[in-house]
């Protein structure tokens, strides 16, 4: 092949096109699709990386090309069906190629290698060749009995100079080599012994139904609707060793690696050196390293988080995405992918079957459950593991009786019981803080963060005051800033404010705290994790990192401290996030056949979320919640798109945003798009912009998009403010 389609690696508008290149002789041999190259690039002919997307023969064109300089790697980075993929989320989330490029691929760093010494050659001659050197001889013993060894272990623990092992290897005793090392954060070669359970009746009518549409021509995705305690992830592990058995590889999505610590072990525990894990917190080497793992073949797992999707594999047999209503599956930094999108269409592009599971899943995917786009598969019993009791606490009443503390009485009393039976306790509040705003009592002035429309928390431990959006910090006040009266008082409940409580109330009991303030550094979540697990601590209070996928069988009691916390938002996914957050919470109660207790404090018991949580009702609230999305014509009914305009000039963020609406008003007449807005943002400033923003709906999404994007277009053309971002997300997670 003489040209090449090569793809620069500049992120830019203008030339996110292809450019044609002629392959140099030299070459022809090495340069494959996928390749990463370097070439001239512009007037000054700058140097530039760029990847190959096609190879060709001909080229219609009358101008002289110019030659690609280099190769990159010894193999190409890219796959066919990866350059695919990215061409197709190019058009799908309308950012450039290179961006979707680079998305794909890790950033490549340099191989980490270590430099080895092995004995070569050792006869009788090799003492009198070496003289009575000391050092040398020293080496040499050393080296019988084991060689090769590392050099960093000869110069730091033996204390043999570089200049000793280079004399003997002029003289031909010793030989220098280089081996690649992988960067690890997780042990996979010793993964400590578990007892396999095999499946029962439902389980592995489950897996059948997903292994024989390995090999099928045609397949539907599935999704796995398995009620907390199911065991799912004996499913997935069975469907992985068939797939694995058949010669092909499995990608396992989850939605944080840090969170999930017990669902990776058991992946490593059953698998072993065939799993790589990546993670979010890892290193680029690490990550690096994973990757070459995938590519070579050497693994035939990936376990991570949405990421992991773009695993290099050869021949893909299937992708399980658990917890699939996450909403850290979708991207929210350019390309705004979302993983369970990819997946769909990885599938499309390579055969491979695609297993979603949830014990709550999103409304969306259900709907397609409904109307023949997925494939519904469930689990209905709990293994080991008897339904807990789910109580609601209407909090109106504890005012009624004089309580103001945030445990209910009845919380209370579980509690203490709990803790006389040493059982164990998860406390849940998702927020951070220990008061969530401070506010004076004579005049009603709340402490607010002077860059952003939010008021500040109180942290106790650090005593100070932190915007949750911003960071910025401030001390607490002894008197308001506004009247000079010295009476403030402090609102809302953190979790750090649980911790305050529980040592008033319970000051015998052990507990552990797990949210943001706590996780910090790389290894915190495990430590939290592991010592509540080995009995350490009597309760474990946290944020939604705690909701998830935990296995503790000494687990009974578990109380929701505020259920409406998700409710009061104004985004249309609210009932559902509520629901879906007690229904995964409410399942770390009575792991191991115990009863489970599980209490819900809330100021409305009635609402239908609360209610259906409470009965674990899954269809019931589905019903009611696909109605009302129906109404409102909202996802999946529609497609939303959010125009958000952000600068620090609001009146002009404000001018500018209506003169887009008009714009959408004048080409959007025929009545296929519906617009709320222009109106302040949830969070109306942040970090001194203002946000405002306009919402569309639609029925159909490139046509939606489309319509945007020209809108956008033309409003570009003729005004193009300056100091105004412009994002666009289609259907959102949330409603920012
Ligand atoms: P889920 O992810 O659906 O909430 P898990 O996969 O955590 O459920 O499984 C719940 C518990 O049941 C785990 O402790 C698991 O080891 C156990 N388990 C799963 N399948 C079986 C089985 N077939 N026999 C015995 N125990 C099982
Ligand atoms: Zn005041
Ligand atoms: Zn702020």
């Amino acid at each position: 092949m003489k040209y090449a389609e090569i793809i620069v690696q500049i992120n830019a508008k203008e030339v996110d096109r292809i450019f044609f290149y002629t392959v140099p002789k030299a070459l022809e041999d090495k340069i494959k699709t996928g390749s990463r190259v370097t070439v001239p690039f512009g007037r000054g002919n700058r140097p530039t990386e760029g990847y190959v997307t096609a190879l060709t023969d001909e080229v219609s064109t009358d101008r002289t090309l110019k030659e690609i300089t280099s190769i990159k790697d010894p193999y190409p980075v890219f796959s066919k069906v990866q350059i695919d993929l990215a061409k197709w989320m190019q058009k799908k989330y309308y950012c450039t190629l290179t961006d979707c490029l680079q998305c794909i691929l890790p950033k490549i760093t340099k191989d980490k290698v270590e430099r080895y010494v092995n004995l070569a050659a050792d006869n009788e001659e090799t003492e009198k060749i070496i003289k009575k050197n000391n050092r040398q001889s020293q080496l040499l013993k050393e080296l019988r009995q084991n060689s090769p060894l590392s050099l960093k272990y000869i110069k730091d623990s033996l204390e043999i100079s570089l200049q000793t092992v280079k004399s003997l290897e002029k003289k031909g005793i010793v030989t220098i080599s280089e081996l690649e090392q992988s960067r690890d954060l997780y042990d996979t070669k010793n993964p400590s012994p578990s007892r396999s359970h095999s499946p029962t009746h439902d389980q592995q009518a489950v897996i059948n139904r997903v292994v024989s549409s390995l090999n099928a021509p045609e397949k539907k995705p599935f999704l796995l609707k398995g009620v907390t305690g199911s065991g799912k992830t004996l499913v997935y592990t069975e469907i992985i060793d068939k797939t694995i058995s058949m010669g092909k590889q499995a990608v396992v999505l989850v939605p944080e690696i840090s969170l999930t610590p017990q669902t990776v072990s058991r992946f490593i525990e059953r698998f072993g050196e065939k799993v790589t894990v990546t993670h979010s917190k890892m290193t680029e080497g690490e990550r690096f390293d994973q990757w070459k793992k995938a590519k070579r073949g050497d693994v035939s797992i990936m376990i991570g988080p949405r990421s992991a999707i773009f695993a290099p594999f050869e021949n893909l047999g299937v992708i399980i995405i658990d917890e699939e209503h996450e909403k850290t599956y979708k991207s929210e930094i350019t390309p705004k992918y979302d993983a369970r999108e990819v997946a769909l269409k990885l599938s499309e592009l390579t055969g491979a079957a695609v297993l979603f599971g949830s014990a709550t899943p999103s409304i969306e995917s259900f709907y397609k459950t409904e109307t023949g786009e997925y494939e519904l598969l469930e689990l209905n019993s709990r293994i080991n593991m008897t339904p807990p009791d789910i109580f609601a606490v209407d909090m109106r009443d504890e005012l009624a009786l004089g309580n103001r503390s945030m445990f209910s009485l009845r919380l209370q009393k579980a509690i203490r019981e709990t803790l006389k039976a040493k059982k164990q306790i998860i406390l849940f509040l998702n927020r951070r803080g220990h008061s969530t705003f401070l506010s004076c009592r004579s005049c009603g002035y709340v402490m607010t963060c002077e860059n952003c429309s939010v008021s500040y928390t109180y942290h106790k431990q650090d005593e100070k005051l932190v915007c949750h959006y911003c960071g910025r910090e401030a001390s607490v006040p002894d008197r308001c800033p506004a009247c000079g009266s010295p009476y403030i008082k402090y609102f809302g409940a953190g979790t750090e404010k649980v911790i305050t409580e529980v040592n008033k109330l319970f000051p015998e009991a052990r507990i552990l705290r797990m949210d943001a303030d706590t996780t910090k550094t790389k290894d915190s979540h495990r430590q939290i994790l592991e010592a509540f697990a080995a009995g350490k601590a009597d309760i474990l209070a946290g944020t939604q990192m705690i909701a998830k996928g935990l296995d503790f069988p000494n687990v009974t009691l578990v109380g929701v401290i505020a259920a409406d916390l998700s409710l009061n938002s104004s985004d249309f996914r609210s009932a559902e996030n509520t629901f879906q957050l007690i229904t995964q919470v409410a399942g770390r109660a009575g792991r191991a056949g115990d009863k489970g207790r599980v209490l819900i404090q809330t100021y409305m018991p009635e609402n239908y979320c609360i209610e259906y949580a409470k009965r674990e009702d899954y269809s019931s609230f589905y019903n009611e919640e696909i109605e009302f999305r129906r109404q409102m014509a909202y996802p999946p009914f529609s497609n939303i798109a959010v125009v958000l305009f952000t600068g620090e000039d609001e009146r002009e963020v404000i001018r500018n945003l209506h003169i887009l609406a008009e714009i959408f008003a004048f080409y959007g007449k025929n009545k296929d798009y519906s617009r709320i807005g222009p109106s302040a943002a949830a969070v109306s400033k942040i970090k001194n912009k203002f946000r405002h923003r306009l919402i569309i709906k639609g029925r159909d999404e490139e046509k939606l998009k489309n319509y945007i994007f020209y809108c956008l277009d033309k409003f570009n053309e003729k005004y193009n403010p300056k100091g105004i971002t412009v994002s666009v997300s289609v259907n959102p997670t949330y409603i920012p």
